[in-house]
């Protein structure tokens, strides 16, 4: 169970002031799959940065779980972000020099729930590549690896920021399954930012954000299996 409450951050841009959480509420339950919606500087990245313990608010509460993030120090986050979270970013952020099995290993080694790497590579249907290095691979391939590297921690929760961003459509489409499936072996809560309005459809929970605000949450109860969207 996820709780955020009242949300607020500023960044200071030269003489200027930012707002980009003004006031975000919204709650999640856990072992959903939920994408977060809106258009370009809505605030959509800084509310899931400070989700993953990886920014602070100016204001506001987050509860994960029984952990309250927002009222962590520093030794406390450290520990929340490398136990409790998994990151997938829009390029990868692979290691170049280390191989898909080793990227994912490199990951296991600071945490304690770690799963194990090769039965972790098998889930997101890389186990034939797992010898090879990045630039050997596809994008989708890359991404999948980095999936396994962040699910490889067994975390509480999944973050991705616009994980199919730099793929084609047939490719990411194929992420965004391996996604849900994660979401729906591991019982793992999977937080997907996107622009693609219909990537919505395949979601148990909607949140729009629009203008550093929530304008709408919705609970698909039929969520549509990706295989039936078209976009
Ligand atoms: P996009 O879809 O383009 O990734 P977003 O919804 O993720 O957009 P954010 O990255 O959360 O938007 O940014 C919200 C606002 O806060 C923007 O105006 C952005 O310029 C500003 N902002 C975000 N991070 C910083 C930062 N570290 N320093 C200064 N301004 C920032
Ligand atoms: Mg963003």
């Amino acid at each position: 169970y996820i709780k955020i409450q009242d949300v607020y951050k500023k960044y200071k841009v030269g003489d200027t002031v930012v707002v980009a959480n003004n006031g975000i509420s919204f709650s999640i339950e856990k072992g959903e799959f939920v994408v977060i919606l809106g258009p370009s500087g809505a605030g959509k990245s800084t509310i899931l940065n400070i989700l993953g313990g990886m920014e602070s608010c100016d204001s506001g509460e987050i509860i994960v779980d029984e952990l309250a993030i927002s009222t962590f120090n520093n030794k406390q986050l450290t520990k929340y972000r490398r136990d409790d979270v998994g990151f997938v970013f829009q390029f990868y952020n692979l290691v170049q020099n280390l191989t898909a099995k080793e990227n994912v290993e490199l990951a296991t080694r600071i945490t304690k729930n770690a799963l194990d790497v090769d039965q972790t590579l098998e889930l997101v249907g890389l186990d034939h590549r797992k010898d090879n290095f990045p630039s050997q691979l596809s994008g989708g391939e890359q991404q999948r690896v980095s999936i396994a590297r962040a699910v490889a921690k067994n975390p509480k929760l999944l973050l991705c920021d616009e994980p199919t961003g730099a793929l084609d459509y047939n490719t990411g489409k194929q992420v965004l399954q391996t996604l849900q499936d994660t979401c729906r072996k591991m019982g793992t809560t999977v937080i997907v930012i996107t622009h693609n309005s219909a990537i919505a459809q395949m979601a148990d929970r909607v949140i729009k954000i629009n203008d550093a605000k929530v304008r709408s949450v919705e609970v698909n109860k039929n969520p549509i299996p990706i295989e039936n969207i078209e976009w």
